[in-house]
């Protein structure tokens, strides 16, 4: 592929700046002083020191220039994005040939026209070979200069090699995330693919949904890769792996762990303020490498899931400005849980197909054991909020815990409203409450009352107020 000839014509041009106006007037002031300091008349004698000294600031000049050249070329086809290869080495080396010439040339004048006719066919072939040694040594420092640059540039391309694997595989990891099927509940979901590769081999790829209700790292390890041995492998996600899900479903973190991958490279991190970058804190721990998409994959990322984004920047706002109010340490006691927010259930507890409503609690602090929900039914005007009865056992590593309820419209209809906020809207309740209880590492059990809100200024909008924590007699 021949150079862009543009280019090299811009790279002569930045040279050629540079040589009028730094190069050449220097020199030409060195060489009028060096020369008169010896050519006070034609009839001084003829020193071969003096011949030297000049000669010495010619081949400083012819130096000074030719590096300048190879380094005008490097520096056009580098902000040009060409990739320095051996034709551009070629085409320095000439253009270094060239310019050496020219300057043997003038060298040669100048030396001749300093001494007049005082130097015999002898000493002007000495000083000729003398000149041509020295020149071929600019030439060889030029060649080992634009070497390096090649060198250089090879080192830059591999680096963009092993990184343009990550971006194979992460643009394969948002094509996948593109073919997401989202519940059907009416909030909006993240759009998730993601890829296993293992020694540049992609062993299978999945998205969230390919399995109704499945994370993709589930279905891409554990439906679609059951029987292969995935240690040591990269998983490309499209979205920070989760670390939480309803029992008996493990997290995804949990599962990349167990199957020993050796790196996992994330999309963008959870948009969830409460949540984000827990996963990769928790692959992190565990000896698993991660990294993130290059940056315009991310921003890919980030376009594809902007409504899900925002909603979590809303849902995070609302119970971010609660747990502040809420916390008081007051009187003395730690915040362990709260809750937190409300959203669908999982689609795995199928049997309300509609969908169901649920509690989350998240751990704040110290972690909280034995969490269970003690008002399991919670009037709602004519209808009722009812808690399976959930019991949860939390560990250290554990975010939160989904409390599922439903909403019961009539003693004998079993329908799932659509939303609680709707159910509290048709009656007509602005606030609920809710109580759970729960021990801390002590044994200690506690009672923590949350409030929740209809927030009629926001569609869909439901907020949980913490409203009070006490220590329940410990008997
Ligand atoms: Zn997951």
């Amino acid at each position: 592929m021949a150079f862009d000839p543009e280019v090299l014509q811009c790279a002569r041009t930045l040279f050629e700046h540079r040589f009028e106006e730094e190069i050449r007037p220097a020199y030409n002031n060195r060489l009028w002083e060096t020369k008169t300091k010896f050519t006070i008349g034609p009839e001084l004698p003829f020193s071969g020191m003096d011949a030297q000294r000049l000669i010495a600031v010619e081949v400083q000049f012819a130096r000074e220039a030719a590096t300048a050249q190879a380094d005008s070329l490097v520096a056009a086809i580098k902000t040009a994005g060409l990739k320095f290869d051996n034709e551009a080495l070629i085409i320095g080396l000439n253009n270094t040939k060239e310019l050496l010439n020219k300057h043997k040339h003038s060298a040669t004048n100048t030396v001749l026209s300093a001494f007049a006719q005082q130097i015999d066919q002898a000493a002007k072939a000495g000083i000729d070979q003398d000149l041509d040694a020295k020149l071929a040594r600019i030439h060889d420092s030029v060649l080992s200069l634009l070497k390096s640059k090649l060198a250089e540039a090879i080192l830059l391309a591999k680096a963009e090699t092993s990184n343009s694997g990550d971006k194979v595989f992460a643009r394969m990891a948002i094509d996948e995330a593109r073919k997401s099927v989202p519940e059907n509940d009416g909030r909006p979901h993240p759009w998730v693919g993601a890829v296993v590769v293992k020694d540049g081999k992609v062993l299978g790829t999945a998205h969230r949904g390919e399995v109704p209700g499945n994370h993709a790292e589930f279905v891409a390890l554990e439906r679609n890769l059951p029987n292969v041995a995935v240690a040591g492998a990269t998983v490309y996600t499209t979205l920070e792996p989760c670390t939480t899900r309803t029992p008996p479903k493990i997290p995804c973190v949990d599962r990349l762990i167990e199957r020993r991958v050796t790196r996992v490279v994330i999309g963008i991190l959870d948009p969830d303020d409460r949540i984000r970058g827990k996963g990769q804190r928790k692959l992190s721990n565990a000896g698993i490498e991660t990294s993130l998409f290059p940056h315009d994959l991310a921003m890919e990322v980030e376009e594809l899931n902007r409504e899900f984004t925002r909603f979590c920047e809303k849902q995070s706002l609302t119970s971010q400005t609660d747990t502040a109010k809420s916390f008081a340490p007051a009187d003395g006691l730690k915040p362990l849980v709260v809750p937190l927010r409300y959203g669908p259930s999982p689609l795995q507890a199928r049997k309300h197909s509609m969908g169901h409503h649920g509690l989350i609690v998240a751990n704040h602090g110290e972690p909280a054991y034995d969490v269970s929900i003690l008002t399991s039914e919670v009037q709602i005007g004519a209808s009722k909020l009812c808690f399976e009865g959930s019991k949860s056992t939390f560990t250290k590593s554990d975010g939160d815990a989904f409390f599922a309820a439903v909403v019961e419209r009539s003693p004998h209809s079993h329908i799932m409203g659509s939303a609680l906020f709707d159910e509290m809207r048709k009656q007509g309740v602005d606030d609920i409450t809710v109580e759970l209880i729960y021990k801390d590492a002590e044994n200690r059990w506690y009672k923590t009352i949350g409030k929740i809100e209809r927030n009629v200024s926001e569609v869909g909008g439901l907020m949980v107020r913490y409203v009070r924590q006490e220590p329940m007699s410990q008997s």
